[in-house]
Formats: C-alpha cells, sequence, structure tokens
C-alpha cells in the first residue's frame, strides 16, 4: 500500500546521510574541510557536494552552523524547528543545543532596535563544561 505515512526521518541522499553520520559520529563541531576529509573515502570528494549536502540539512533542522566557530554540529533531537541557541565550552568544544521556547524566541528577537527588523536569532553562549572547570577547593 502507498498510503500516506508520518514521515519522522525524511529521506536523505546518500551524500546527505554520509555527511549527517559523520557528524553525528564526530560528537563535536566540524568545518565544512574536516567533513571533506572524513567521507572522502565515501566517494564524496569536492567541496560544493559537502556545502550542497549541509544547506540541505540544515534546512531540514538536521545539522545546525556555529555561527562562531564557522563549524558545523548535528541536532541534539535529530532535528528541530529552528528556535534553538548553542552553550559552548572555550576549552574543549564541547557543544550542548538549548531548546528555545516561542516566548524565549519572541523575547530576542523583541530585542531588536526599530530600524532593523529581526528574523533570525543567533545566540551562543560560551563558558566552562563541567570537567574543564577547575575542581572546587574544598
Ligand atoms: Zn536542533
Ligand atoms: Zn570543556
Amino acid at each position: 500500500m502507498n498510503a500516506h505515512h508520518h514521515d519522522h526521518a525524511p529521506k536523505l541522499s546518500r551524500n546527505q546521510n554520509e555527511i549527517l553520520s559523520c557528524l553525528r559520529d564526530a560528537n563535536e563541531p566540524m568545518s565544512a574541510y574536516a567533513i571533506l576529509d572524513r567521507v572522502r573515502k565515501t566517494g564524496i570528494s569536492h567541496p560544493p557536494t559537502v556545502y550542497r549536502a549541509l544547506n540541505d540539512l540544515m534546512r531540514k533542522g538536521m545539522v545546525h552552523r556555529l555561527q562562531s566557530r564557522s563549524a558545523f554540529v548535528a541536532c541534539d533531537h535529530g532535528a528541530c524547528d529552528g528556535k534553538f541557541a548553542f552553550a559552548i565550552c572555550r576549552a574543549c568544544d564541547k557543544v550542548v543545543e538549548i531548546s528555545l521556547s516561542d516566548e524565549d524566541q519572541a523575547g530576542l528577537l523583541a530585542l531588536a532596535p526599530d530600524e532593523i527588523a529581526p528574523e533570525q536569532v543567533t545566540l551562543e553562549l560560551a563558558g566552562l563544561c563541567q570537567s574543564c572547570r577547575p575542581a572546587a577547593s574544598a
């Protein structure tokens, strides 16, 4: 039967799949060139191929770009709707995705001054993760 079934996992091309699983395995932000290096063995050998797949994955909400690093990470939740922020450890590059509520998003957009019509929030918090913080002295 060809009835509509609810597609929780959108169909991905082979290239998109390779790049997504590369990012999921890495578990850390990767530049497009680091991704290219990693997926070369699968036959992907041109930067535009990587960029095209990354753009498609970002449009699906399955990959996000860390603006401050020019790097990419797999969505922590499989995919999301674009309301998110990141907390990044400045010592080890651990990245934690933070989901923003509609109110969070609206509050941040409301910070825009009159002369800029806000469209998008890019929010990255930097700090030290638990394992990079010096142990509290007893
Ligand atoms: Zn996400
Ligand atoms: Zn850390």
